[in-house]
Order: structure tokens, then sequence, then C-alpha cells
């Protein structure tokens, strides 16, 4: 096997783009498609102030590794969600990388809020990831417009992108759909979303580290059998073994010819919670009725 670009012995094969690469022609390879992804969605310019989402797994470590090799400004903000046996790993492998990248960090404790993902699981029923998801999303687009950065990037990859958008046709979920895509624009309470890594497969964000020699975390959260999207990665990547590029033709077939079938809904329906003043479709936002609820329940 050898690199399509150079002839050298190639170190990975890309069957979905009929090619396989060797090490410096891989990392050539990623940095388009990131390049690509940017530049097509009007992502982020050099002059933007980035907040990247690091979880300390390899995409959003890969991630803000490309965005900082192509000139990027990037800061980092990790959320310690105070879930036993991962997230003190987790926050470990951020705080290692980005003091070795140089990337400013910030780390927000949920624990600290009374919020930690451990104790929300014990006292309130209603399913983990959901709340987990909500309240990670609400403390991003928050820290964002508050500390003054106007582009928020989340290492989001093509196989999340898929995943949730075959789930959300499979529901028939209007809204979702209406909001799926690789950038949302700021406005309503919301700073600008980035998903600069949604052309890139989990196994090859995985190369990007490996071959980049990042060091990423791995220990998986206990919660994660709660997830439902791993059920729809799985089926589609049976799809993609038989027919290599079906996923990204299925998503970028959603993005020019089915996504504007979906009129956003989002503009009309959020208004500033009663509590926080982050935008809410309620009275008061998810995160500060749960709040609410752990006080409640002490
Ligand atoms: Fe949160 Fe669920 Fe992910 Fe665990 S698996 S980090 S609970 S969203
Ligand atoms: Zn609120």
């Amino acid at each position: 096997m050898k690199c399509k670009r150079c002839q050298v012995p190639a170190v990975v094969a890309l069957p979905s783009h009929h090619a396989a690469f060797c090490r410096n022609c891989y990392l050539l390879f990623a940095r388009r498609l990131v390049e690509r992804a940017i530049k097509e969605h009007d992502m982020c310019t050099p002059e933007d102030n980035i907040l990247v989402a690091i979880s300390g797994g390899k995409d959003s470590l890969a991630l803000s590794w490309q965005l900082r090799e192509l000139g990027y400004k990037v800061t980092g903000l990790h959320i310690d969600l105070g879930i036993a046996g991962s997230s003190s790993v987790a926050r470990a492998h951020t705080e290692r990388f980005c003091a070795a990248h140089g990337i400013p960090l910030h780390v927000l404790e949920m624990a600290s809020m009374g919020l930690s993902m451990d104790e929300v699981k014990r006292r309130i029923k209603r399913p983990i990831c959901s709340v987990c998801g909500q309240t990670k999303r609400y403390f991003f687009n928050r820290f964002a417009l508050e500390n003054g950065f106007n582009v928020l990037a989340t290492g989001h990859n093509l196989d999340d992108e898929t995943s949730r958008l075959f789930a959300n046709i499979m529901r028939w979920d209007v809204e979702y759909l209406s909001d799926q895509g690789p950038v949302m624009p700021a406005g309503n309470g919301f700073a600008k979303k980035i998903k600069p890594l949604f052309r890139m497969s989990e196994f090859e964000t995985a190369n990007l580290c490996f071959l980049a020699g990042i060091d990423y975390g791995y220990a998986p959260c206990p919660y994660s059998s709660k997830a439902s999207f791993p059920v729809y990665k799985n089926l589609l990547a049976d799809l993609e073994d038989i027919q290599p590029g079906r996923k990204i033709h299925f998503y970028d077939g959603f993005l020019k010819r089915g996504r504007a079938g979906f009129a956003s809904r989002t503009q009309e329906e959020v208004r500033p919670c009663n509590a926080c003043g982050y935008p809410t479709s309620a009275g008061e936002c998810g995160v500060c009725r749960l709040k609410e609820m752990m006080r409640g329940k002490e």
C-alpha cells in the first residue's frame, strides 16, 4: 500500500476517500479537510476569538491542535463534570495538552455549582445524558458570551453529525433537523457555533491524534450506555463498510438539499430565562430549573 500523494509506504488506508497516506501526507489531508469545512461554511477568521470546548477526548484535542496549526486564536474551556473515574482523567489530559501546546485553558467545575453529574444522577429522575448535554451546552455558550469570545468551536465529527441526523430523521424531529448543521449563527442569546471537524470520521480524528503525537484521554463515562446515538453510529458504520463514502454523501446531501425544507424555529421560540437571562423556550431554562431541583433536594 503506497501513499496516494508521494508514493512512499502508506500508514493509513482510507477507503471512504479511495486513498492511503504516509504520515506527512495524512496530516496535510486532515488539515485540508478542516480548511475546506471552515472556508465552505464561513466558520471563522484569524481575527476571531475562538473558544474551543475541550472534553479531553480525541476530537476536541485534535480540533484545538488543528485550529492552532492553522493560525487561529484559540482558548480552551473544559467542564469538569464530576463523574467518578472519568472526569479526573479527562481533565488531566486536557490540562496536560493545553500546557504542552501553549493553549490558554479555563476549567468550570460542576461540583462547585452543586451540579456534579454523579449527584444529579443520584437525585434527579431524568435521563442523565440529556441533563448533562443540556448543562454543557449552557455553560459553554454562557462562558463564551460573558468572556468576549465570538465563536464557540466543538469537536463534533462526521460520525456524531450523521448519527444525530439519522436519529432525527427516524423521529422526523423537525425542530432538531432545522437546527442541524456545521454552523449556527450568533444571536438571540447564543454565541456563533462551529464544527470544523464535521468532514472527518472518528477513525480519521483518532489517526490525526496518533500521527500528530496528541495523547488523548480515554476513561469511558459510566453512563455512556444510556446515550442513544451509538446505535445509529453502529448502523452507519456497517453501511460505510459496504459503501465507503456513504456517510459524507448523506450529510452533504442533507446540507445541500434537505435542510432548507426545515425552516428554523429557534429564532421565534426562544426568550430570556426569567432567572439567568439565557435563552430558553420555557419561563426558566433547564439549568436554572436543575439548580432549583438540586437545592430543593438537599
Ligand atoms: Fe454526560 Fe452522558 Fe456523555 Fe457521560 S455519556 S459525559 S453523562 S452526556
Ligand atoms: Zn436560566
